[in-house]
């Protein structure tokens, strides 16, 4: 017994007064014992003291163990009348000892017991006495030097000692015991404390009932049961005992353990709705689902009636900081919804508690209040919501003060847990996070979406706001317009003071135009010194008023690190019909709209629908194309082999242009030359032709194949530009080909306009060696006779003769007498345009010189060319 912990020891007092015998476990440290029933051990006996003694326990040292020391007399250290005999010595202060027999008075005495303690279920079975004497047996029981060491003096007997001190008395669970007719047989006095009114309801009360069907039905001698009694939880085992027909119950108090776990559940479902809120939070990609099923998870976890979600702004008045619901949970069981109240939405702080809420949340401190706390204005609005008790915690982004989170309880005033608390404080910081993911996330769509240096809507925005707008155009009630906006001169600008002022210009244009526009309009930035604006529900007069305005706006001088800029814009507009639901259509009608006004004299707008009437929209977009066509590398060269009669082998090339248009694709040479031939485009494109078809002459010839004449068309234009002579000569010089290899084919209306100068022109061309000739010939209804005083080798009969010849009865005449005549005049004869046999015969037969045509040859790339050669020398 000495070795065992002293946990494991229970002090006891077995009591024997007028009131009866009982056995009191000493837990306290300190007891008094007396007649008064303040005392913690009252003693019936009129011969026993007010206050006769005190129990100490006291630690020995070394040791876990502690005894109990009695003193005579009260706690002010006045002894008792009658004194205190403990083993029948008179004492005053004495440690009791295992057995110790304690005579207050002649009608009361008390015996000390040091008992080891066991497992509830072996002390169950030593109550029933089963393996009483087997334990006896094995070691020795704290009774056996009980009843050895007993002091044959004592008044109350051994048997009674033992039956007093037997577990069921002492063990602090209730014990009880019925015979098979329900009456009550037993009960330990646990049980009537527990119980105290067992007696009375028999077999109503909720311990006893059923318990006879229970046993009658079940074939097991023992079961278990879980009751309810008086708001305590217990554990009923019960056994049925065979031998002396009793039915025993040992009931264990499980309140504590139930409330335990039912917490443990509660807290349990709390963590798993906060831990999915987070992961929702987390992986949620929108928000608004992401924060409402967050506050819908924790709150069902948390088992309050609102959560809600605040946003501070400032006020829209006062401009103080106040702040609006923005989402809420409610258990719509027991509230309803309180966000669309007013008196949640643009609530300045000042009004709680005299701003103590901000100072309090801004200084990252939770609010927890329950109703008897509430200040007068937190009860007036809180009792519109119902609302017994709040827990607030600020959000914080980015280190400010953002909103913050609320947990409410309408139906008690709830003292907030400090998990609960936790739990919150957990979701605000995920709230946080999730909305800095957003801000993430939205500042790298904004930077995908806008223009970084006027911070405009950039043109991938406004092609989704214009899809946008255009699917819900409804044409009844909506005009929808599309401006297109280019400076004038702005490459002047850039070119001569720098892309800094440049850049500076832009920005300060887009702030204009930003002006220029109503909130619900937009102005994105295209790209250069252009950009788009878009008009919903716009009228005609609107858009007007609009484009007057930013023309004005613009025309106002611009102040520019020392320089005072005047510029002027030129719009292109274009409004939507039902027909034309296609963005990319309208920004290119905006966008050929837009040359129209450039080529109106610029700082005027233009609607695309005007130039529809005048039909140029085609030109102009053209125009637009042809302009970077050459730069983009755009134009190629194919050429055409011409076919000479006699040997009907290759003996020249005509070398022509090709345009394939990323967007539209090949263009025709008779659409784009004109047009190009228009804004004087030719001069470049011109050059360029005629540079890169010598130098592939020359590169054949350098590869080794027979020189061939290769044929350059010239354009009126070009046939006027100045220097004419010294661009050709200087390219010949510079590719390195012999001028005879060189042909110019000009029409017969540019041979016989300008008269004197066209001819001028000639003569110097060819007196360096360059071969002329005219082309299309025939068509300009001039005679051979006026081309004779010109300088030329060949003439070429237009292609609509070789077309007609077999239909138009006159056209072969007309052939014959043009190659005779030309042959006459030393000149080539060269047919163009021949697409059969029956024509090939007929100019063989005329002894026409040369052919052309897709009889032969289409135009067709250098590398074709290529092989022709090949083949000519094998
Ligand atoms: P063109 O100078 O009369 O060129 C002959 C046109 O007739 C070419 O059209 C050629 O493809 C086409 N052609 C040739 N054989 C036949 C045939 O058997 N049947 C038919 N139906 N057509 C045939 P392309 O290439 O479309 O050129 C059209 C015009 O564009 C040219 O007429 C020329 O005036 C102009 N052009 C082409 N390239 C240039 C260039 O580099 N500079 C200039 N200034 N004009 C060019
Ligand atoms: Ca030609
Ligand atoms: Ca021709």
């Amino acid at each position: 017994m000495g070795n065992q912990n002293s946990e494991n020891l229970h002090h006891l007092l077995v009591l024997q007064d007028l009131q009866g015998t009982r056995a009191i476990p000493l837990e306290a440290a300190t007891l008094s014992i007396g007649r008064d029933d303040k005392n913690a051990i009252a003693i019936n006996s009129p011969s026993v003291s007010r206050q006769h003694a005190i129990l100490l326990r006291i630690s020995l040292p070394d040791s876990q163990e502690h005894v109990f020391q009695i003193i005579d007399g009260n706690f002010q250290g006045q002894p008792s009348t009658n004194g205190i005999l403990i083993n029948g010595k008179k004492i005053t202060a004495h440690h009791l000892q295992h057995g110790d027999v304690i005579q207050f008075s002649n009608q009361a005495q008390a015996k000390y017991y040091i008992i080891p303690d066991l497992s509830d279920e072996n002390l169950l079975k030593i109550a029933e006495g089963e393996d009483f004497s087997e334990n006896r047996l094995q070691e020795p029981s704290p009774f056996d030097t009980l009843i050895g060491s007993t002091d044959q003096r004592q008044e109350f007997s051994e048997a009674a000692i033992i039956r007093l001190a037997s577990f069921p008395e002492l063990i602090p669970n209730p014990i009880i015991e019925i015979n098979s007719l329900g009456e009550l047989t037993y009960s330990n006095p646990e049980a009537m404390l527990q119980f105290p009114r067992l007696r009375e309801l028999g077999l109503e009360h909720p311990v006893l009932a059923n318990l006879l069907s229970l046993i009658k039905e079940e074939t097991a001698v023992q079961l278990i049961r879980e009751i309810e009694v008086r708001g305590k939880i217990f554990e009923q085992a019960i056994h049925y005992i065979e031998e002396s027909n009793l039915i025993r119950s040992f009931l264990t108090d499980i309140t504590a353990r139930k409330q335990g776990e039912i917490s443990l559940m509660q807290r349990d479902q709390l963590l798993q709705g906060v831990t999915i809120a987070v992961t929702s939070l987390l992986i949620e990609p929108n928000l608004n689902t992401a924060i409402n099923q967050a506050l819908k998870l924790v709150g069902e976890g948390a088992k309050v009636d609102r959560v809600c979600l605040f946003k501070n702004h400032s006020h829209s008045l006062s401009e103080k900081i106040a702040m609006s619901m923005g989402y809420e949970w409610f258990n719509h069981h027991i509230v309803s919804a309180s966000i669309d109240h007013p008196h949640w939405q643009d609530q300045p702080y000042h009004t709680f508690s005299e701003g103590k809420w901000y100072n309090n949340l801004s200084e990252n401190e939770p609010i927890t209040k329950t109703r008897s706390e509430f200040s007068s204005d937190e009860a007036e609005i809180f009792s519109l919501d119902q609302t017994q008790s709040f827990l607030l915690v600020p959000i914080f982004l980015n280190q400010y003060f953002w909103g913050y989170l609320g947990f409410y309880d309408c139906q008690q005033s709830r003292q907030w847990t400090a998990s609960e608390q936790a739990v919150l404080v957990m979701l605000a910081t995920s709230v946080s996070g999730a909305l800095q993911r957003k801000k993430t996330e939205n500042l790298i769509q904004y930077r995908a979406l806008h223009d970084t240096l006027t911070q405009l809507p950039n043109r991938r925005l406004f092609e989704q706001e214009i899809n946008n707008a255009l699917n819900d155009f409804d044409k009844k009630t909506q005009q929808l317009a599309v401006l297109f906006l280019d400076l004038d001169r702005f490459k002047v600008i850039n070119d001569t003071l720098g892309h800094t002022v440049g850049d500076k210009l832009l920005q300060e244009v887009a702030r204009r135009l930003i002006k220029s526009i109503q909130p619900a309009e937009i102005v994105a930035r295209w790209g250069g010194d252009e950009f788009v604006l878009l008009l919903p529900q716009a009228s005609l007069k609107h858009v007007i008023t609009t484009a007057e305005a930013i023309l004005k706006a613009v025309e106002v001088v611009f102040s520019l690190e020392g320089h005072e800029l005047y510029i002027t814009t030129s719009i292109g507009i274009t409004l939507v019909d039902q027909q034309n639901r296609d963005p990319e259509i309208l920004l290119r009608q905006a966008d050929t709209a837009l040359y129209g006004a450039k080529e109106k004299g610029k700082n005027q707008y233009q609607f695309y629908t005007d130039l529809v009437n005048q039909k140029l929209p085609q030109k102009l977009m053209l125009e637009r194309y042809l302009r970077k066509a050459l730069a983009n590398e755009e134009l190629t060269l194919y050429y055409q082999p011409k076919i000479n009669m006699l040997t009907r082998e290759m003996d020249g090339l005509e070398a022509l242009l090709r345009w394939h248009q990323p967007e539209i694709g090949f263009v025709s040479p008779n659409l784009f030359i004109p047009v190009a031939e228009e804004i004087g485009l030719i001069v470049q494109i011109g050059e360029w032709v005629l540079r890169t078809a010598c130098a592939q002459s020359k590169a054949w010839q350098k590869a080794g194949f027979p020189p061939i004449v290769v044929s350059v068309n010239l354009s009126p234009r070009q046939f006027c530009q100045p220097g004419l002579e010294e661009m050709v000569t200087g390219i010949l010089a510079e590719t390195g080909l012999e001028p005879r290899y060189l042909e110019l084919e000009i029409t017969e209306s540019i041979a016989i306009a300008n008269g004197e100068l066209t001819k001028q022109v000639l003569e110097d061309l060819h007196a360096h060696g360059v071969r002329i000739s005219i082309d299309d010939f025939g068509t300009g209804h001039s005679s051979l006779s006026r081309l004779h005083s010109l300088p030329l080798d060949t003439l070429k009969i237009d292609q609509s003769f070789v077309r007609d010849l077999t239909t138009d009865s006159k056209i072969p005449h007309i052939i014959q007498a043009i190659t005779t005549l030309g042959q006459q005049l030393g000149l080539n004869i060269v047919a163009e345009g021949v697409e059969n046999q029956e024509q090939l015969d007929f100019l063989d037969g005329i002894k026409c010189d040369s052919v052309q045509g897709f009889f032969f040859y289409e135009p067709i790339p250098s590398t074709e060319v290529l092989e022709i050669l090949k083949k000519m020398i094998s």
